[in-house]
């Protein structure tokens, strides 16, 4: 996953663009990066484990000199690269996963293309796109050309001499927004860096969309398509709870998602309560629609952890993690509570920490209520898990069918005895009184965009590239 910010300004910008960057940093947590054209492009990158964005790019930014900048935090690739091109020298930065690299890599190398950066051991996906952006016409059209050639999702921002174009993934995968403040413009993908920072959003690009952005304002250079799959699990879990996409806030999802829990299924029980952050506007919803008071049964402690320090290993990250979360024996003593969270994605942080500190505090029942379906499918898209054995749902399915495709149709009919067995076996693991997942068509009715305007791959399967949406 990554997160995009670009500025043009009529002022010296590296500080503002280092801001909005940093106001990505949930959407990524491995490296950070900018470019900044001045008088000459300048561009650092760091890894971000160790500090947060803002920490790593300080003293960049008081050398750094330029009106016109982009910046990223990613998982994978070291970005924004520069790029040396026929059309001249760019800067070019992307969130999104390219599911046929190697292919198209390979393509590439056989007609003698040379490429310098690596990443991961493997071809970086950023120089990938500079190449493919080379076949185009002119960097629109280049830029319009990597829709077609990559399979899953790709949103770019590249600079060049002429300012910013902003090109939105094919199928509006991940969004893109711009702000204005004064003659100042700011590209982000997320609202909350604009208003944060003052900008007033004036345009969500669409699907497919480019604009370019420039000191004489913004125009659009290709036209949005109709053909929509917005990530849904942005509002249930990876948005920020003041963002919002397609005009739609997260915070109210969440809380519409927990109020669709209730509808289905109400439990008595003394409090409503959320595994933070994510889990609370679930929290929230679920206990205004059941009329119990929703409170702090864990509260999460990060003074001196915060992003001052993240280990490298993953069992030591979980470590922090559960060091993280506190339960308040005050409120969880003696009572039975629905814990509402986003999603349960390998349930062993939930079952070995989170849920064993509310029994040791006292709770007298905990039931459990996740916002979102079970989740089937490691997402091919760049936002999500990556691994089909870290859901614990396809372990479920492999210690009842003995393989984890086993059957699987059945276990993703919602009103099967398959699926009924597959979340018991999820809650006995979890050791909870009760679990309950969200049914999928509640998740998409608190969301409000209609079901074939949204990816619900994770979820359901069914595969949603352009290639099966078909043309425009
Ligand atoms: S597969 Fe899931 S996480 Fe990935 S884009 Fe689709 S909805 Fe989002």
């Amino acid at each position: 996953m990554s997160g995009l910010c670009g500025v043009v300004s009529r002022e010296h910008c590296p500080e503002i663009l280092m801001f909005g960057t940093d106001y990505h940093s949930h959407l990524g947590s491995q490296l950070g990066g900018m470019a900044v054209l001045g008088e000459r492009f300048e561009k650092k990158i760091h890894d971000i484990t160790q500090g947060s964005f803002k920490f790593r790019f300080s003293k960049d930014v008081q050398e750094m000199v330029g009106t016109m900048g982009i910046g990223v935090v990613s998982d994978s690739d070291a970005q924004p690269l520069l790029i040396r091109s026929r059309f001249g020298l760019y800067a070019l930065a992307m969130t999104g996963l390219i599911g046929n690299k190697d292919a198209l890599a390979r393509e590439l190398l056989d007609r003698g293309t040379v490429f310098t950066e690596s990443s991961e051991g493997g071809i970086n996906g950023i120089e990938l796109l500079a190449r493919l952006i080379d076949r185009g016409g002119d960097l629109a059209e280049g830029l319009a050309s990597v829709y077609d050639a990559i399979e899953g999702a790709a949103s770019m921002l590249l600079l060049d001499n002429d300012g910013i174009l902003a090109a939105r993934d094919r199928l509006g995968r991940s969004p893109l927004i711009i702000g204005e403040r004064g003659d100042d413009l700011m590209v982000a993908s997320e609202s909350i860096a604009l208003i944060s920072l003052g900008f007033t959003p004036v345009k969500e690009l669409g699907p497919g969309e480019i604009v370019r952005i420039s000191h004489d304002g913004y125009r659009v250079v290709r036209a949005p398509a109709q053909a929509m799959r917005i990530c849904a699990f942005l509002w249930i879990y990876t948005g920020y709870p003041a963002a919002s996409y397609e005009g739609i806030g997260v915070e109210g999802v969440r809380e519409r998602c927990g109020a669709a829990l209730v509808r289905r299924d109400p439990v008595q029980a003394d409090l409503a309560a959320g595994v933070p952050d994510s889990g609370t506007g679930h929290g929230i919803g679920y206990a205004s629609a059941a009329g119990i008071p929703f409170r702090r049964a864990l509260v999460k402690y990060t003074p001196g952890y915060g992003r001052s320090y993240i280990p490298s290993s993953q069992s030591a990250r979980d470590h922090v993690a559960r060091m993280k979360l506190i339960a308040v024996p005050e409120v969880v003593r003696g009572a039975s509570m629905v814990l509402c969270e986003d999603s349960i994605v390998r349930g062993t942080q939930l079952a070995n920490h989170t849920i064993q500190k509310l029994w040791s505090a006292g709770a007298r029942e905990i039931h459990m209520r996740a916002a979102c379906p079970p989740l089937m499918f490691p997402c091919r898209y760049g936002f999500s898990t990556r691994a089909l054995e870290e859901l614990v749902a396809r372990r479920a399915i492999r210690s009842l069918e003995g393989d984890m495709s086993g059957n699987l149709e059945r276990y993703l009919d919602e009103d099967s005895p398959e699926h009924a067995r597959m979340v018991e076996w999820i809650r006995t693991m979890l050791k909870v009184t009760t679990l309950r997942y969200q049914r999928l068509d509640d998740m998409i009715a608190a969301i409000g965009l209609p079901a074939d305007r949204l990816c619900t791959y994770c979820w359901t399967g069914k595969a949603c590239g352009y290639r099966e949406v078909g043309p425009d």
